[in-house]
């Protein structure tokens, strides 16, 4: 199994070390040639979501991920990557890749409380760490989206079919079982 990870900014070399740590191989996704193969899943980091954005559109890889995502490759979109995703940016005008039936507000915490450190429970895993650096929240869900996980009565972690987001960062503490999870949903991919 291969999975790529989109390294244009932000935190992408933290998820090539949890894929690694759990036994799966990655490799970096910086232009169109490098999703010319075939991989078995997609992981979008945090960072700048207007940043990555920008890049992915002049890069030409806004479109081919779009059509790949809708396609049903499995896709983890962390922070960043959940806004990146989600169809609906409350207080951005712009959406990106927009395959996922969530709105999101991006720095939903304001700067005082932007960034802080929990546990909560994960729905189907149980309790898991989860830091969270100006991060986003989910304010709504629509469609199949099943709701994962929610931290002082907000959505921060959901699932729509083949689509993964966290609003917090699982990379960047030491447990392995989301990334596990997602993996789980890349080995029951098929392509068709
Ligand atoms: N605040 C960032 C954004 O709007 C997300 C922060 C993160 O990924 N840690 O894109």
């Amino acid at each position: 199994m291969r999975i790529g990870v989109l390294a244009l900014q932000g935190a992408f070399i933290e998820h090539e070390h949890m894929l690694a740590q759990i036994g799966v191989n990655s490799f970096e996704i910086r232009k169109q040639d490098d999703i010319g193969n075939s991989f078995d899943g997609l992981i979008i980091p945090g960072g700048e979501s207007t940043i990555q954005g920008k890049l992915m559109n002049e890069l030409g890889l806004l479109e081919p991920i779009r059509k790949m995502i809708l396609s049903g490759l499995p896709v983890f979109g962390t922070c960043a990557g959940l806004l990146l995703l989600a169809k609906n940016i409350e207080n951005d005008t712009h959406s990106y890749i927009a395959s996922m039936d969530i709105t999101a507000v991006r720095n939903a915490y304001g700067r005082q409380l932007g960034s802080f450190h929990t546990t909560a429970c994960f729905n189907g895993i149980g309790d898991v760490p989860m830091t969270f650096i100006r991060a986003p929240f989910i304010s709504s869900v629509s469609g199949n989206t099943e709701i994962l996980a929610e931290v002082g009565g907000k959505i921060v972690a959901a699932r729509q079919d083949n689509q993964l987001v966290t609003a917090f960062h699982p990379e960047l503490n030491e447990d392995v079982r989301i990334h596990e999870y997602f993996c789980e949903m890349c080995r029951n991919y098929t392509v068709c």
